[in-house]
């Protein structure tokens, strides 16, 4: 057997072995979680301005942990996205979306969902098929699904980047750029992407009522989304003062607490079946 020495130090690779596998918020954790079914999805409605009518949802994931409790994406994502379990994660997110959107399409009730895709999801050449075939296995179209990617995980490595979102786009699923104005997207980047919609961040929404540069920056991407023939959803929108700005600006859409929080589908199905009825 290996010699252990007591005084030996912690080599690097036992460090990372200790953080990706017997972290209980590890790559193990998490693969085993979603055999588990621990994960579990968050619908947050995605809102027309002005009148508030709901346009479709954004899935947002959520993982009860057996001895942690309830874990917020941001614990446990950007290790998904460093050890590759965000591929399985991510297909699975997909399909409980898919599953939901087919339960509502029995019901008459028809919309779309947004889905969260990370940079490591577009270096796989296959990715684009495996998404369809999830979706096309629930009866549903690519086309009810947007998959929501930041600026950075869009730009970085363009090129291999680029045509996976080709391939995506090819198979009708929309895309969108989330958190706008946080990267360093060029316009003339921008206009190489194949996307149909910006979400511009919280960060500049919250603070629009009050701050006359966030406002300017949200007036310039109300511009550019009307010249790129673009979607354009304000994320973060929590007060009516907000929302006003926001219609001033003339932003179309919007997303945030005050038009209703993230929920269980359970909770979003009765209300939409009511308004088809
Ligand atoms: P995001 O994509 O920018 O999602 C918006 C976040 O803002 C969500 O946090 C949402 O609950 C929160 N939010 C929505 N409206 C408001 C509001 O009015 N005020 C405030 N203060 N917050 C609001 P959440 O659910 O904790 O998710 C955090 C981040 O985790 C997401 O940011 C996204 O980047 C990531 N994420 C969530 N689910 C997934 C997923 O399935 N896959 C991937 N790759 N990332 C995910
Ligand atoms: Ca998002
Ligand atoms: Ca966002
Ligand atoms: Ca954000």
């Amino acid at each position: 057997g290996t010699l252990t020495k007591p005084w030996r130090m912690t080599s690097l690779n036992e460090l990372l072995d200790r953080i990706v596998h017997k972290n209980p918020l590890g790559a193990d954790a998490m693969a085993r979680g979603i055999e588990n079914d621990e994960f579990f999805l968050h619908l947050q409605p995605k809102v027309a301005l002005p009148g508030g009518r709901i346009t479709g949802f954004e899935a947002l994931v959520r993982w009860e942990h057996p001895q942690l409790g309830l874990q917020s994406p941001v614990n446990f994502i950007p290790l998904a996205e460093q050890t590759g379990v965000i591929e399985p994660l991510t297909r699975w997110v997909l399909g409980r979306a898919a599953d939901t959107l087919a339960d509502w399409k029995r019901e008459g009730v028809e919309t779309r969902i947004a889905v969260n895709v990370s940079a490591r999801n577009l270096m796989s050449l296959t990715v684009a098929d495996e998404f369809a075939q999830i979706v096309k296995a629930r009866g549903l179209e690519c086309s009810s699904f947007i998959l929501e990617l930041t600026e950075t995980a869009a730009v970085t490595n363009l090129v291999d980047a680029l045509d996976i979102l080709v391939r995506l786009r090819l198979k009708d699923f929309a895309l969108s750029i989330d958190d706008f104005g946080t990267g360093y997207s060029s316009l003339a980047q921008l206009q190489r992407l194949p996307f149909s919609e910006l979400k511009i961040d919280r960060s500049f929404v919250s603070v629009s009522a009050t701050s006359t540069e966030a406002a300017n920056t949200i007036r310039a991407t109300v511009e550019l989304a009307r010249r790129l023939q673009l979607d354009l959803v304000a994320e973060g929108v929590e007060t009516e003062t907000v929302e006003r700005t926001l219609i001033d600006l003339g932003v179309p859409h919007a997303q945030g607490y005050r038009y209703g929080r993230p929920e269980p589908a359970e909770v979003w199905g009765p209300r939409l079946r009511q308004r088809v009825e």
